[in-house]
Parts: C-alpha cells; structure tokens; sequence
C-alpha cells in the first residue's frame, strides 16, 4: 500500500470502545474510561484514553476525584470508593441512560498491567456493592489477575496497531509535504511511491509511474551527463549495500530537460537480509548550481577586469618613474592618458559593483516624474558621438512622442549603457539606430546594431549578474557583466521590461519600455 493512502483510525477507536466496554460490563460496571499509562497524558487528546458511556465533559470531574483516593498498584488490583452524592450530581449520573440506577455509586480503578509492564488503569462507575465475577472467589487477586493479563493482551494489540496506524500517518505527512522528492520502489525496482516533490519535479504524475522501472523514469546521469547504467543507478548500488549520500546527478524530467540534482538512497531489508524496498530522496540543486557558477564567474571577471587596469596602471607609472625616462611630451601625454582611461574604467567597475548591490540589497531610490524622451536621447547620442566620432547614430524619433513616468538620470544611464555595448560589440559595423515606437500604455525605445549578435542560449542569460556572452569575442572585451544587470533592475523598478531580439554575426536590438504619463485612450473592441 502506498504511503500517500493511511489506514483510517476510526475502526481501531471502535475496537478499543468495545475491548474496554465488555471489560467494564464483565466488571458491572455501566460506564468507564481506560487511561493508557503515559507521563505525557493530556486529557485533550483522545487517542491517549478510551470512554465507555461516559462524555468528555464528564471526564476532568471523574479524573480529579481518582486523584483524591487511593490509587491501584501491582499488588492492589483494584480500588473502589463510594462516589459522594455531589459528585453523582454532578456528573449526570442520576438520569436513565444508564440500565442500573446510579444514585448511588461507587468508583472502581483497575490496575492494568503485563509483564512487559503497565499498560493503564480502566476507571468505571457500578452501583454501590456490586459485585462481578471476578470478585466472588476466595482469592480474589488471582482471578482478577487472570481476568487483568487477558485484558491487557487484548489491549496490548490494539494500542500497538493504533501507534502503527500513527506512524503511518506521520510518514505519510513527510512524503506528502516533503520538499524534497521521494520516491520508492520494490526490489523489483519498480516504483510504487512518488511523492508530490517528485510530481514537481519531474513532471510526472504519480499514477504515470506507478508499476515502472524507476531507472527509465528518471534517467540517471553523472555530473559529466553520462548515463550511469543500472549497475551504477543509485537504489540498484543501495541495494549491493553500498553508501549513497548526497550523490550529486542529473536526471531528465517527462519533457526530457535535464537538471542537477543531489540524491541519497537506502535499501530496506526483510528479516533475512534481502532487499525488499529502495528509497530515494532527490533534492533539486539547479540554483544551488546557478550560485556557484555565478560565484566562480564573479570571481574570474572581477579579477580580470581589476588586473586589467591595475596592470597598465602599474607598468605605465614604472616608466614614468624610472629616473633615465626621458620621453617627449606627446608620448608623456599618451601614457598619461592611457593612465586616466584605466582608472576610469577602475572607477566604473567599482561604481557597477555597488551598484549592482545595492539593487540586491533592495535600495534603488528612484526620482519618477514625467519626461520628454526625444531630448534626453539627442543628448546621450551627442555625447556619444563626441567621445567616438567614427560612430554613426540614426534617430528615428515619431514627432509628438508621449510623455513618460521616469527618472531622467536611471534613464540616461540605461541608454547610455545600452549604446556602449552596441559600439563595444560592433567591431567592424560602427553605425547604430535608436528608434521610438508607442503603444497604448507604453513608448519603447529600441537600439540596434549590426554587431556580433548573441546566440539564443546567451540571450536567456545576459541579463544576470556577471553573466558574459561565451564568445571569443566577448572575452576579449573588458566588461563585467553588470550593465544589462543594471539596465533591467531599472527599466523594471519603473514597471517597464527589457528585452533583447538578435542573430548570431547579423546584430542586435536592445528595447526597453517605459510608462506614459497618460494612457491612449484605444476604442474599445467587443467581440
Ligand atoms: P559587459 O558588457 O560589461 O560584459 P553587460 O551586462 O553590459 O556587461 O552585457 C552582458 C553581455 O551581453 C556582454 O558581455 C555581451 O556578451 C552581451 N552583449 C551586451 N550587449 C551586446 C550587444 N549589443 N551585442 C552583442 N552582445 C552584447
């Protein structure tokens, strides 16, 4: 049976009411509870006592005068002791639901107990001098003590297959809410468990798999991507008694993607040994991966762009500093030059990092007021082309262009970075186009060239963090991988997006867009 379905604890209450119901009556009794021994007892909780015709509500009242007496023990089996007249008020016992009168009452408690130890005490009310069977012999002790080992037999059982029927009930718990894909499978390796995680996960659903050999589902791969076989397949290496902990593999979901995850597997055996169920917890690591990867990408662009600079810096001012330099003043004015563009581009990468924190960290303040695009762009480009003459812009502004919700330094920031890449990654091709268009809600600015493009797998990828495109080109351009970072937490801190459409060696166009201020007011189209 599979974990997801638990044996209800209804009939197992229902056995108990009726094991101690015939005891109370076996002992002339009329009604009763049966207290299980347990430190932890909590009068709340059900499962720890069995009422026999007695309600909740009765219960404190009852338990409170068995704490006034004397209690039973191993060799005092049973106590009785007249119940007062206030209290037969108080618990209702006076009323006709009862088939002897109770009146007058008195409270019995038998000591329930085995030689495996106790097991509880049974409390029940009879009429005052009834006497049970139990009870007539001469010696009493014995009789009852039979009576009492038969009980607890009985009750032995049943309070085991209810704490069985708990633990069920919890382990189902853990493989319905786990976070972490389960799965199990007999030691035919077929799968006979799949958790809601592992639906997540995989895509498939649990009555797909049901009956399947897991290896097929799951597909196993190493880290590499090799296929590892079904003698290296985690449950199949748990069932030879090997260690499988936090294994990491990849594995295919329905539609075939494959991602990385991290795997442990056990074996449960029967009593002789043998294999007889395997259990596999798999827990997705692909952001884990991203992280790491993101980190050692960080780590390597970082010290690239930093020694870059530094390097020039340091090699230049060594010969400036060198007393038999004699240099004319225009080859003093290049280094110096080359000098200040490097640490510039120290300043930059220092200005990038903070920046990009400090969007992580949530602190992008923004200054959001209504602004004319066409001049703010003029003035990016003109400075643009200042700095690099050989560059050729066209505008294609539309006359009249809806004013936007913007912050006009974020904007030119972005604008500005966008330029910088077309220029940096258009080698041979120098001539770019910045184009405006309008939509209902929106204006959308879009800047292309006809550079190196971006290959369809970058493009998914280019505007994370330190994310680089992994062409020759690209790595032989300084750069960090924080512009677009940057260009997208601001378009969308402005409820704007940005996006990217570009061919491999054909170009690309970057397009941002930005809220009007007033919204067009489109007819209204019924269908
Ligand atoms: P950086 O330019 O400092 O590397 P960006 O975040 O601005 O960082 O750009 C990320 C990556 O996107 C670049 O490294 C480059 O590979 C790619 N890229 C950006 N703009 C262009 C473009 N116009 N043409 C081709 N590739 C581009």
């Amino acid at each position: 049976m599979s974990w997801s379905h638990t044996l209800p604890t209804g009939d197992l209450h229902d056995q108990m009411t009726i094991l101690i119901g015939s005891a109370i009556r076996l002992l002339c009794g009329e009604a009763g509870v049966f207290v299980v021994s347990n430190e932890a007892f909590d009068p709340q909780s059900s499962s720890e006592y069995t009422l026999y015709r007695l309600s909740t509500s009765q219960l404190p009242l009852l338990l409170a005068s068995v704490q006034e007496g004397v209690q039973p023990n191993s060799r005092h089996l049973l106590v009785t002791e007249t119940l007062p007249a206030a209290l037969v008020r108080q618990l209702g016992l006076g009323c006709d639901d009862y088939s002897e009168r109770l009146d007058d009452a008195e409270r019995c408690s038998l000591f329930v107990h085995d030689h495996a130890g106790v097991l509880g005490v049974l409390h029940y009310i009879r009429p005052r001098g009834a006497c049970s069977c139990f009870e007539h012999s001469e010696e009493v002790q014995d009789t009852l003590q039979l009576f009492v080992t038969h009980l607890a037999s009985g009750l032995r059982s049943a309070l085991r297959s209810l704490a069985l029927v708990k633990e069920q009930g919890r382990l189902a718990a853990i493989f319905e809410h786990s976070m972490e894909g389960i799965l199990t499978v007999d030691n035919a390796l077929r799968i006979i468990d799949f958790n809601p995680a592992m639906e997540l996960l995989t895509g498939w659903s649990e009555s797909e798999v049901l009956g399947r050999f897991y290896y097929e589902v799951l597909r196993p791969r190493d880290r590499q991507g090799n296929e590892v076989g079904l003698q290296g397949s985690p449950i199949l290496q748990a069932f030879a008694g090997q260690t499988v902990v936090n294994r990491e593999m990849i594995i295919s979901t329905r539609d075939g993607q494959r991602f990385d995850v991290c795997v442990t597997a056990s074996c449960v055996r029967s009593a002789r040994g043998e294999p007889m169920n395997g259990i596999l917890n798999v827990r997705d690591i692909t952001r884990e991966r991203e992280e790491e990867e993101q980190r050692s990408r960080f780590i390597s662009v970082i010290s690239h762009e930093l020694q870059t600079p530094i390097a020039i810096i340091k090699g230049y001012a060594s010969t400036l500093a060198r007393s038999d330099a004699v240099l004319d003043p225009e080859a003093l004015r290049s280094r110096l030059t080359a000098v200040e563009e490097e640490a510039d581009r120290l300043n930059k990468l220092v200005g990038n990092l903070l920046y990009a924190s400090r969007i992580q960290a949530g602190g992008l303040q923004m200054e959001i007021v209504p602004l004319d695009l066409p001049p703010l762009i003029e003035g990016v480009v003109r400075r643009l082309q200042a700095k690099s003459p050989e560059v050729s812009v066209t505008l294609d502004l539309p006359a009249n262009l809806p004013t936007v919700m913007a912050d006009r330094d974020r904007i030119e920031e972005v604008l500005q970075n966008l330029l910088d890449n077309a220029v940096k990654y258009s080698p041979r091709q120098r001539s770019l186009t910045v184009a405006c268009s309008v939509t209902g809600d929106e204006v959308i600015v879009n800047v292309s060239d006809s550079g190196m493009g971006i290959s369809l797998r970058d493009q998914e990828h280019i505007f994370n963090r330190f994310h680089r495109a992994s062409n020759g080109m690209t790595q032989s351009t300084a750069g960090a991988g924080l512009g677009l970072y940057i260009c997208r937490a601001i378009v969308e801190a402005h409820g704007g997006h940005i996006w990217v459409e570009s061919t491999l060696h054909e170009g690309s166009t970057f397009s941002f867009s930005l809220p009007r201020v007033e919204k067009a007011h489109l007819p209204m189209v019924v269908f």
